[in-house]
């Protein structure tokens, strides 16, 4: 089920405190976790203005305020420009790996020729790929609160996954209560089946390859992508078929 929120902006429920945050132009897709503490946010929508997350945290009922937690699963704008508002407004802590810390506190140069071209276009058709081949960073710079590394657990239950080559510092983050994992642009699902990104937006195919063998691994019941639709039932049969295909040597152009 698909709740259009805003013009541009949908929710769609996954399961008891869990949602998908996601704009139809992009198809990218944050997520918003329900926990005894609080609300954590994995990856914050693509507004610098936050006005993504401050409509999903309305449509459940829930204030800035109650954010205990923003991980961010890379820089790329589309995954992270929201943490700009609930961290300089409301001081929420935002989690992510140190190698994205320049790209992070960049922020986009609003007087470059390239910016005012993309904040020209609009958000939707082909004009979504033309902006997002002219940049991809933040609008404000974000500064990381906590670098985490493999392994950590972070607001007690989201376990830090390493999961580099879409970015230097690429995360991955595995919710032990609920066994989903929430892969970012490290992996894609595509019409129910589980598939490597685009060749283009991989710049490090080695580490893209080990870090999707490293995700299988993974004693997944759900997997959460950072595009398109998550996967919530049916997991384990398509990691074993998506194992099989990384098996295969050539990485197709469009994953
Ligand atoms: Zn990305
Ligand atoms: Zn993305």
């Amino acid at each position: 089920m698909v709740i259009r929120i805003a013009f541009d902006l949908e929710m769609i429920p996954l399961a008891d405190g869990l949602w998908c945050l996601r704009r139809p132009s992009y198809v990218t897709c944050s997520y918003v976790v329900e926990t005894s503490a609080g609300v954590t946010f994995i990856d914050a929508g693509m507004t610098g203005s936050g006005r993504d997350v401050l409509e999903a945290l309305r449509h459940i009922g829930r204030r800035p305020e109650d954010v205990e937690a923003v991980l961010l699963t890379h820089w790329h704008n589309d995954h992270s420009a929201g943490a700009y508002l609930l961290q300089s407004r409301y001081q929420i802590p935002i989690y992510g790996h140190d190698r994205e810390r320049p790209s992070l506190a960049r922020g986009t140069d609003r007087r470059g020729p390239r910016d005012r071209v993309r904040a020209l276009l609009p958000d939707w058709g082909l004009f979504v790929l033309a902006k997002g081949l002219l940049g991809e960073t933040t609008p404000w710079p974000i500064a990381l609160d906590h670098s985490v590394t493999d392994g950590e657990l972070v607001a007690g239950r989201f376990e830090v996954i390493e999961t580099p080559g879409h970015t230097p510092g690429h995360l991955a983050f595995f919710d032990r209560e609920t066994k989903t994992l929430f892969a970012g642009d490290a992996l894609a699902v595509i019409d129910g089946r589980v598939r490597r990104m685009a060749r283009h937006v991989t710049p490090d195919h080695g580490r893209a390859h080990t870090s999707m063998v490293k995700l299988c691994d993974q004693p997944m019941a759900h997997l959460c992508p950072g595009h398109r639709t998550p996967l919530m039932t049916g997991v384990s049969a398509a990691m074993t078929a998506f194992r099989a295909e990384l098996g295969r040597d050539r990485w197709p152009l469009l994953g």
